[in-house]
């Protein structure tokens, strides 16, 4: 594995997909949030469950903490103790990983670690979780639902620093384990669901997903043939001389929209600039905004991940988490 730190100044298209994921769509983050939602709060807890370096830890942690996903709590122990908890803006990431997690279920037959049930307290039912309107609350999909540009649309500069992973290698995934673990190998960071999100955009040749995403040359091959090897996406030839290939989504990769249709409303509701949201979605079914939620499949509710347990094969449960303080 290479990792090059780089700070890059780029003008790209303003997109939230790739605001939230400059955020969180890094594997290690990925996977000390899915422990958050577990009701992790503590460095040496996590450290245990990931077998992740002291020194990785300590740099995602500050960087949920910077960016108000995650809240440092000092209690009065002897010693005193730190923990990290889930903010407002933290808990809202549930809706997203409720969406991976249907999806993981739906395409992996035989989970490695444990299956997972879900329950909504509210009604008490085992839940399937449904991306559905909210306008009109029918459940939706890619199929239905039309784009516009918002007031925020148009080129933004983006400066960061960023940590380039030329390959992912089979060694980073010894560490993962249990639910979402697919998830996070397959789409890896935050470069796969990009090229997710420009797919369902409509962009499906090399030079077309390279100006949309800004990715590097390498970064972009890299993922994606794996992209291709794992059957989100397929490719077809649409010039022989040299040839050419368009990647187009399989049933499988168009299957994750309601994942990546939540992820745009939560780089919308938390990162969205003073211009607005870049870009409006409506369902084409009932004309409304899609305003996206995530719904129960027994009583239609919305779900809340303090309304939620989650039910392991082992026996163990997850209870529900208390609110944010
Ligand atoms: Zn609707
Ligand atoms: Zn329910």
């Amino acid at each position: 594995m290479t990792t090059i730190p780089a700070t890059t100044q780029t003008k790209q298209t303003a997109n939230s997909a790739r605001r939230a994921l400059t955020v969180i769509g890094d594997r290690w983050t990925l996977l000390i949030l899915r422990d958050a939602f577990l009701g992790v709060h503590q460095f040496g807890v996590w450290q245990t469950r990931l077998g992740v370096a002291p020194a990785v830890l300590t740099r995602r942690l500050k960087s949920l903490t910077e960016n108000g996903i995650l809240r440092r709590q000092r209690l009065k122990t002897v010693p005193p103790r730190i923990e990290y908890h889930l903010t407002k803006q933290g808990f809202d990431i549930h809706s997203i990983a409720l969406m991976v997690l249907q999806w993981e279920q739906r395409w992996f037959k035989a989970p490695r670690g444990s299956a997972i049930v879900l329950r909504h307290l509210g009604c008490g039912q085992i839940t399937e979780p449904r991306l559905t309107c909210g306008s009109c609350g029918a459940e939706t999909s890619a199929r239905e639902v039309r784009y516009e540009s918002g007031p925020g649309a148009g080129a933004e500069n983006i400066n960061e620093k960023r940590m380039r992973r030329a390959s992912i290698t089979a060694a980073d995934n010894r560490a993962t384990h249990g639910f979402l673990e697919h998830a996070v190998d397959i789409l890896g960071d935050r470069w796969g669901w990009e090229i997710v999100g420009a797919a369902f955009l409509g962009h499906k040749r090399f030079d077309d997903l390279q100006a949309s995403t800004g990715m590097a040359t390498n970064i972009l091959s890299d993922r994606l043939r794996r992209l291709s090897a794992d059957g989100i996406l397929t490719r077809h030839p649409y010039q022989q001389n040299p040839l050419r290939y368009e990647y187009v989504l399989t049933a499988k990769g168009r299957d994750l929209f309601p994942a990546i249709v939540m992820l745009v409303r939560w780089g919308d509701r938390w990162l969205a600039n003073a211009a607005g949201v870049p870009m409006l979605l409506f369902h084409k079914t009932c004309g409304g905004s899609l305003n996206p939620a995530v719904s129960c499949s027994s009583c239609g509710g919305t779900l809340d991940p303090h309304e939620m347990s989650y039910e392991f094969s082992d026996g163990s449960v997850g209870k529900a988490l208390p609110r944010a303080g």
